[in-house]
């Protein structure tokens, strides 16, 4: 066993986790107050304390003096102790990040993807730029504990296997044996949206709930669910494949083959094609301009853009989705009424214009008055990374159940 699994494995224990994850998420508390908030006893909290310190994992503060007497030690995650690797795999670009054990990134990559590709290219893709970036890494590259990938499709995470990736036109990668035979560490690989949902419990707007629904909205839709805090996977990966319920029978053709999937009104995608449907029968925009007449360069960033700058088009466009958004939203409520929904993926950016009528659209069709709250997600651009340091980095913190090793 290496010395990054023994860690792993020593960690392991109830007790541990309720210290650690009580200096976590405090960010700098005194011993006294861990045994009140764990009800452990003094003893086991300095024993359990002592051992995090030699492993360096948590820090000590030197004390102060205050008028009411000396302030006690306070204790702080040691961020810089390991690090971890996370991989956002996009479209036509891989993202690669290193972050501290706060989730905080200190160094980021990109790679472009050139199409088509087949496994084999695939995986020398990931596998040489980790070779890289470890390299870089210098002496720290021994720090790095885990490796976690966000990826697009149906994944099974538990063989770590990316079943299906459409938009790669990519079918069974096996990417956790590979990574992991090559680097020697962890590796961990979740559907995107999955990924996203864990950082936002983590790290975002999701900390104070124990069940939520996040929805990744760019040029596709999907959905993490999690229930009692655990990500739900369904009986063959696939729940929260959330864009292709069926919302109009009669509406366009979806990338899957069906019609009028959620995905194929609502996504960023969609967004585009309705725009180039309303420019193709002479609706005038500023749009055309922006775009220098080049059609295609239409995406949806531009047109959040033109609507900033008071395009009526662009304004339109982005309303109407949020209205097809607020009936997925409506359908997420009436099946499983969680306490909250956030949105996430390119598409929130456009948050000014979207939320309005999502709100109206829940007002207007649901059932019953309810109280879930919807959001638009804290954690922005790096949502995606956030969320894939969040699979190595929430094994670490509850390895009660872990089998990280
Ligand atoms: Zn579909």
């Amino acid at each position: 066993m290496s010395s990054v699994a023994g860690s792993f494995k020593l960690m392991k224990s109830l007790n541990r986790t309720l210290v650690l994850n009580s200096i976590r998420i405090n960010g700098a508390i005194p011993r006294s107050e861990i045994a009140k908030e764990t009800k452990l006893t003094a003893a086991t909290v300095t024993n359990i304390v002592n051992e995090l310190i030699s492993e360096e994992l948590v820090l000590e503060t030197k004390p102060g003096i205050s008028s009411g007497g000396r302030k006690p030690i306070l204790l702080t995650i040691n961020s810089k102790s390991r690090y971890v690797f996370g991989i956002d795999v996009g479209v036509n670009k891989i993202r690669f990040a290193i972050a501290d054990l706060e989730a905080k990134i200190v160094v980021k990559e990109t790679e472009k993807i050139f199409h088509p590709l087949n496994n084999e290219d695939f995986l020398e893709l990931l596998t040489s730029k980790l070779q890289i970036m470890f390299k870089n890494f210098g002496e720290k590259k021994s720090k790095i504990v885990g490796i976690g990938i966000a990826m697009h499709g149906i994944v099974d995470n538990k063989n770590g296997v990316a079943l299906l990736a459409p938009t790669l036109k990519l079918k069974n990668i096996p990417i956790k044996t590979v990574l992991e035979k090559e680097f020697g560490i962890p590796v961990r690989i979740e559907n995107d949206a999955k990924t996203l949902a864990l950082g936002e419990e983590w790290y975002g707007h999701g900390q104070s709930v124990k069940d939520l629904v996040c929805l990744n909205i760019g040029e596709g839709i999907g959905a993490g669910i999690i229930l009692n805090h655990k990500l739900f996977h369904g009986n063959d990966n696939s729940a929260g494949e959330i864009g292709h319920t069926i919302i109009d029978i009669n509406g366009p053709k979806c990338s899957c083959g069906n019609y009028g999937c959620f995905q194929s009104l609502a996504s960023g995608h969609a967004l585009k094609e309705s725009a180039l449907r309303e420019i193709s029968l002479g609706r005038t925009t500023l749009l055309r301009e922006k775009c220098h007449d080049k059609l295609e360069n239409i995406d949806g960033l531009l047109i959040y853009q033109c609507a900033l700058k008071g395009d009526s088009l662009s304004v339109e466009l982005l309303q109407k989705t949020g209205r097809y958004i607020g009936i997925g939203i409506v359908n997420i409520i009436h099946f499983l009424n969680p306490p909250l929904i956030i949105i996430g993926g390119g598409v929130s950016r456009a948050k000014e214009f979207i939320l309005p009528s999502i709100y109206e659209v829940i007002d207007a069709k649901s059932i019953t008055p309810n109280n879930t709250q919807v959001v638009v997600s804290k954690l922005g651009e790096d949502g995606s990374l956030i969320g894939a340091f969040t699979l190595v980095l929430s094994e670490l913190f509850n390895s009660i159940n872990s089998s990280l090793s």
